[in-house]
This record gives C-alpha cells, sequence and structure tokens, in this order.
C-alpha cells in the first residue's frame, strides 16, 4: 500500500513538473486534467482548463485532423496517434505544438480517456518557416540569376581557383568555336586563334584573358581579336574580377565577354577615312597658301583687300594646323611614328616655345614664366618636341584667363629629363582627367566656353612622348589650375 502511494506521488509530481505540456482528456474531449507546462503553454490556470475541450483549444484548420484521429481511436483502428498542430493562446496568438494521444482502457477494454502529450515547438516551427522562406528566396534569386546568366548578350564565364572552366553561359559557348575551332580543354590559357589588339599578333598564354583571370589580375576593356579568318574575325573587349569567399580566399575568377566588332571596324573606317581625307586635302592646300603668299606681295592691291586676303591666309593655316594633327593621329594610329633623333639643345627649344607662345599669351593677359638650365642636351626628334611643347604651351594659355600665369620647368633629374607646364587657369575637373588624352576628347569646360580646339592636341602629346619612351603625367584641381609632367629617358647624343 505504502510503495503504491509513493509511486502515485511520484508519478503526480512527475505530471507536475514535467516541461511537456500534459492532459487527460475525457471522451467528450474536455481536458479533466492538466500540467503547469500546459496551462504556462496555452496561458490559462488549470481551472480555466479544465472547463474547455481541445477542440476550443485548437486552430480551426487543423481541427479536423484532430477530430478525426480521436474518432478512430474511439473507434478502436487505431490506439494511439501523433499530429504536430496549431493550438490558440489565451491572448489569441498561436501555438504550434507536438501532440501524442494515447487512448487508455479500462479492463473491460471500455475507452477511459486520452493521455495527451503536447510539446511546445513553436519556435522550432517559426524557425523552420523562416528557413523554408530564406530557401524559397534563394531560389527564387537563383532563378533570376541563372535567366540573367543564360540571357544576356555577354559572354559570361567562371574560372575556379585551380584555373579550370567551372560554367560558361550560352552566348560564350556560341562564340567559342571562332578562337578555338578544334574545341577547348577547360583549362584557362589555351592558346587558339586568338590577337592582340593590331590584329596581326598572335597572343602569348600569359597574354589571354582567361590565364590573366586565373592568375588573380582583375581587369577592364581588355580588347583583341579572335577568329582565323582576317575576313570574319571579331573584335572582343574582355573584363575580369576576382571572385573571393566570406573570409576573403580566393574562389576563382569571373570574366565578361563583350563582342566590338562593328564598333572596332567603324573605329578603324573613320581613322582610314580621317588619313585619307587629310592627305587629299594637303596638296590643294599648300597651292592656296603658295598663291596666298604671291597674291600678298602684289603692293599695288588696295590694303582692304590685302587685310582680307591676310584673314583668308590665317585661316588656311590654321586649316594646315589641324590638317597636320590629323595627319599625325593617323600615323600614330598605325603605330608608325618614326622619329628623326638629333642631339638638340633642349633648353633652347623651349625657350624658343616660350617666346612663340608669348604673344598670344600677352594678347590674354597670362603672364608666362620659364625656368630652364643654361644647356641640356638631348637625342629627340626635334620636331615632334617642339610640338609637345607647342601643344602644353597653347592649352596652358587657353585654359587660362587674365591674371593667370604659365610656368614652364625643364630639368635633368635623377632619372632622366623632367619638363613641366603649369598654369593656373580653368583646371580640369577630376572625372575628365582620364580622358583628355584621348582622340578628339573635349573638356566640358572647353564646350561651354567655346575656347577653340580639335581634342587632339594632347593625344599628340602622348603619342610623340610614348615614342620616345616616355612617360605623361597630369594634375588639376579645377579653378587652380593644371601641371602636366613630361619625363623623357636620358639619351644624350
Ligand atoms: P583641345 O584643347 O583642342 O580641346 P587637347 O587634346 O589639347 O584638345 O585637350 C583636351 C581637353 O583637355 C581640352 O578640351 C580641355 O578640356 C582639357 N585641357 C587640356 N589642357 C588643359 C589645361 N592646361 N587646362 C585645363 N584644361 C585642359
Amino acid at each position: 500500500m505504502e510503495g503504491s502511494s509513493d509511486s502515485a506521488e511520484l508519478w503526480r509530481l512527475t505530471w507536475q513538473h514535467s516541461p511537456i505540456g500534459m492532459t487527460l482528456v475525457g471522451l467528450d474531449g474536455r481536458l479533466l486534467m492538466v500540467n503547469r507546462a500546459l496551462c504556462e503553454m496555452l496561458g490559462y490556470d488549470a481551472e480555466e482548463l479544465s472547463q474547455r475541450g481541445f477542440q476550443e483549444l485548437t486552430h480551426p484548420e487543423d481541427l479536423d485532423t484532430d477530430l478525426q484521429l480521436f474518432g478512430r481511436s474511439l473507434a478502436g483502428d487505431i490506439d494511439s496517434y501523433r499530429l504536430r498542430k496549431r493550438y490558440l493562446h489565451a491572448d489569441g496568438h498561436v501555438v504550434w505544438g507536438d501532440l501524442s494521444v494515447a487512448l487508455v482502457r479500462g479492463d473491460d477494454g471500455l475507452p477511459l480517456h486520452f493521455i495527451s502529450q503536447i510539446l511546445d515547438v513553436t519556435e522550432q516551427q517559426e524557425h523552420e518557416e523562416r528557413l523554408h522562406a530564406a530557401h524559397a528566396e534563394i531560389e527564387r534569386e537563383h532563378q533570376t540569376l541563372e535567366a540573367v546568366f543564360e540571357t544576356v548578350n555577354v559572354g559570361l564565364l567562371l574560372i575556379g581557383s585551380d584555373g579550370r572552366y567551372e560554367r560558361m553561359n550560352r552566348r560564350h559557348r556560341e562564340t567559342m568555336s571562332l578562337p578555338f575551332p578544334d574545341g577547348h580543354d577547360g583549362e584557362a590559357g589555351q592558346l587558339g586563334h586568338v590577337y592582340l589588339q593590331d590584329g596581326k599578333t598572335l597572343m602569348s598564354r600569359e597574354d589571354m584573358p582567361s590565364y590573366r583571370a586565373a592568375h588573380g589580375e582583375d581587369f577592364d576593356d581588355y580588347t583583341y581579336w579572335v577568329g582565323d579568318d582576317p575576313l570574319t574575325r571579331a573584335a572582343f573587349s574582355t573584363s575580369a574580377r576576382q571572385v573571393r569567399g566570406p573570409s576573403g580566399e580566393r574562389l576563382g575568377a569571373a570574366l565578361a565577354y563583350q563582342e566590338i566588332t562593328d564598333l572596332m571596324r567603324a573605329m578603324q573606317v573613320q581613322d582610314e577615312f580621317v588619313s585619307s581625307v587629310s592627305h587629299e586635302l594637303r596638296t590643294p592646300l599648300t597651292s592656296v597658301l603658295g598663291h596666298l603668299e604671291m597674291l600678298c606681295e602684289h603692293e599695288e592691291l588696295p590694303s582692304g583687300v590685302i587685310a582680307q586676303l591676310r584673314v583668308v591666309q590665317r585661316n588656311a593655316i590654321r586649316l594646315r594646323a589641324l590638317l597636320s594633327d590629323l595627319l599625325h593621329v593617323g600615323q600614330a594610329v598605325e603605330g608608325s611614328l618614326q622619329l628623326q633623333r638629333t642631339t638638340v639643345d633642349l633648353a633652347a627649344l623651349v625657350r624658343e616655345a616660350v617666346e612663340a607662345a608669348r604673344p598670344s599669351a600677352q594678347e590674354s593677359g597670362v603672364a608666362v614664366g620659364i625656368d630652364v638650365p643654361e644647356h641640356l642636351p638631348a637625342l629627340v626628334d626635334e620636331q615632334r618636341i617642339r610640338q609637345v611643347l607647342d601643344n602644353l604651351l597653347s592649352n596652358a594659355v587657353r585654359y587660362s584667363a587674365a591674371g593667370d600665369s604659365v610656368t614652364v620647368v625643364l630639368r635633368q633629374g635623377a632619372d632622366g629629363i623632367e619638363l613641366e607646364v603649369r598654369d593656373t587657369g580653368t583646371g580640369i575637373a577630376e572625372e575628365e582627367i582620364e580622358h583628355v588624352f584621348g582622340r578628339f576628347f573635349r573638356g566640358g569646360e572647353a564646350l561651354e566656353k567655346h575656347i577653340p580646339g580639335t581634342g587632339l592636341g594632347l593625344n599628340i602629346v602622348s603619342s610623340i612622348v610614348a615614342a620616345h619612351e616616355g612617360a605623361v603625367t597630369l594634375e588639376s584641381e579645377p579653378g587652380r589650375g593644371s601641371t602636366f609632367r613630361v619625363s623623357l629617358p636620358h639619351r644624350a647624343g
């Protein structure tokens, strides 16, 4: 007797303190006995709960399932069942429970009551729902990216950290046969019919865009030609970015291949047109200038006519300068800028250029200063270096206003010759700096203020300096002025 009351007490304690909600349910569904965990779970005290049936505490959408299983137990089809279902808390919010129900029968085999255990799985359920939603979101994003990846008109390629091709899109697959008519083994750097920008030199392995990207390089707009047949060759502009994992580890590289054949051909046509037009125009213009020269010498002509002829002559001279700029640009594009190097005193050359620029500087009220050594002999192409000086000086003056100053400095530096043309003029906007050396580029300020120019001057400067194996750099600040620095490797005569 003693023993059985002890175990009944033990059972009562277990029941009361179980962290799992427990209840004894009558055959009509009423909660005959409930433990503390269930009261806390549903927000009622034991008294309130015992007046309610589980039907009332169940979320309407889950009630049918529960009632069916309850009925089948009573009918003797099953002894027990399990169900994940929603309960309604006293304050109305939903509580998710894992319900286990067992039917208890008396000695006569007739149903007495049910014992139910309910584990609160609301947090778990919410967590699963969030996970599910996140998965769905990832899947949606994946589908969208997949669609974009496959439909864009740009070839896309992913290379793994070991240099193997991991994925490519439709567009890239389609263009692969041009450089690799015999197939590609999926390894970065495979050689094929790939030519440098000149369209003639076969690309080496180290120059191949996939090789460069697979070796950790990022680059933009790398231009080259592909295809064996010069007639059907296609031009591509390729950019690459390294792909990194969350802790910065290198996962591989992504490449985007844009076909730019039409653009390149149009640019070629433009270059050829510019160069042939300027050649064709040069001869008649030389004749015009010659005759003008002779005409102006006729003293018997009325002075009004002479003045008009001088205007015509000035404009013809401007035309000639423009043509010679165009011719120069054409030659530089073809890569045939031939230098005629002789030993030149650069100091004297700078002084001459400054003197030549002085009249127009004075006219605009711009002061010109000069800081050069007595002599500085160097082996350069005199005419071309003079053109560099003229272009930089004329820019410095044209992009300055009355009261500004221009300074030219020439010195022998440790690594070579340094030439600096500084002005206190309008300066150049930051976003324009990278473009000013491009062909036909004209700054916003130049266009706005109608400062005459063609956008060729700096392009010519940079091609001449490059032909001398030197470099030009630019520092500028809008409103404060610009400094152009030319450095030439020293080659004494
Ligand atoms: P152009 O002067 O005929 O326009 P350039 O090639 O010489 O052509 O120069 C390109 C552009 O660079 C100019 O249109 C101007 O916007 C800018 N630029 C060049 N030199 C200067 C300078 N010294 N100060 C301010 N802007 C300059």
